[in-house]
């Protein structure tokens, strides 16, 4: 078990006109499951690399239980990596793949079996232990790559995309898997996915990054709920949070945009003053006082509906839960729940309040 804490972490490639992660500060408690969740190219792979020991690091410190391990050796960092592409060896059956890194350490024959056995069992691939990789789905090479990371019992788990080559249902199961089993071991955990979804359901923590940047730390529902600007209000989330732009009314009270749209806000802000609002497509509401909308598109997805709207000034999806028979074209009354107007600067995209 470890704490992990990255202290202004900067690294800068080479002949590269920005850096792939600066100066990233992000603590880590022992046995939290921490995402880090970003664009392509938003420096999280760079991050969990720099932790693992597979990428330099230019400035700041990685500290593993308050020691800094920047400089270390990978196999002195005792981390244990799961890839995207499972790196197993093809020659070895499951069980060698799995009792690798011991029989590297020379452990002894009778502890790398039974230690491959408990965590074969844990994984559901007792049966296949004398099987090769190729003869597997890929939801078992996921499971045997996992495996491998398991029998170590390293104080860190860093799991680097491990779901993007199954398809979506195993995806699914797969992270529930994952989850559970990290639960059960209590190891801390940094798992990268550019996935927003994964990140909501698998976190304790989410670490939303852009352009090398973390932009937001929390809990998935402190990202959902109270995101600190437009990047991480439209990153989270699906579908995405419809923005409007305007401004805020003399009263202080009220946003409107130049099409007429006007919209009842929850706090106070300063009057002229230029704002972008986010409202999630679940808290848009039929109601006849609102403001006027035309069905643009109706897509039922049997649970709810997701309806696009032409407001004013722009569209904007509402998901709603409730059958309303809408049809292309029809004209009705928009709405935002109460409490869920989120209001961003205008020029920043920095939340206000
Ligand atoms: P993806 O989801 O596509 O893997 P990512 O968020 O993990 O993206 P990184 O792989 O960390 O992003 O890359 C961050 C930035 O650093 C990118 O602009 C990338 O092009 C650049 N980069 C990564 N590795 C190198 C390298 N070895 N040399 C030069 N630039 C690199």
């Amino acid at each position: 078990m470890a704490t992990i804490e990255f202290r202004n972490v900067t690294r800068h490639f080479p002949g590269t006109h920005r850096a792939a992660v600066e100066h990233l500060n992000l603590p880590i408690e022992d046995g939290e499951f921490v995402v880090l969740v970003g664009p392509s190219g938003c420096g999280k792979s760079t991050s969990l690399r720099m932790l693992s020991g597979l990428e330099l690091v230019d400035s700041g410190e990685i500290l593993i239980d308050g020691k800094d391990i920047s400089r270390a050796r990978p196999s002195e960092r005792d981390v244990a990596m799961v890839f995207q592409n499972y790196a197993l060896y093809p020659h070895m059956t499951v069980a060698d793949n799995m009792g690798f890194h011991l029989r590297i350490a020379k452990r002894p024959k009778s502890e790398i079996r039974q230690k491959v056995e408990i965590a074969a069992e844990k994984l559901g691939l007792t049966p296949f232990l004398d099987r090769y990789p190729r003869n597997l789905s890929g939801g078992q090479r996921q499971r045997v790559a996992m495996g491998r990371a398991i029998v170590r019992t390293p104080k860190v788990y860093l799991f680097d995309e491990p779901l993007s080559n199954l398809d979506a249902k195993l995806r699914v199961q797969m992270r529930g898997e994952i989850k559970k089993l990290q639960g059960e071991l209590g190891t801390t955990t940094v798992y990268v996915t550019h996935d927003q979804i994964e990140a909501m359901t698998m976190a304790d923590r989410i670490a939303v990054m852009s352009e090398g940047k973390l932009e937001q730390y929390g809990t998935p529902t402190e990202l959902y709920d109270r995101p600190v600007n437009t990047f991480v209000a439209g990153f989270i989330g699906s579908p995405g949070m419809n923005f409007i732009e305007g401004a805020i009314d003399a009263d202080g009270g009220h946003f409107h945009n130049d099409a007429g749209l006007r919209l009842a806000l929850d706090g106070t802000f300063t009057p002229g003053r230029k704002v972008t609002i986010g409202i999630r497509p679940e808290h848009l509401r039929l109601a006849e006082d609102g403001f006027g909308a035309n069905v643009d598109l109706v897509e039922p997805t049997g649970a709810e509906e997701m309806i696009v709207f032409d407001i004013p000034g722009g569209q904007a999806t509402a998901s709603l839960r409730e059958r309303n028979n809408l049809r292309k074209g029809q004209k009705v009354g928009l709405t935002a729940a109460p409490g869920h107007v989120h209001v961003f600067c205008g020029e920043n995209g920095n939340r206000l309040e």
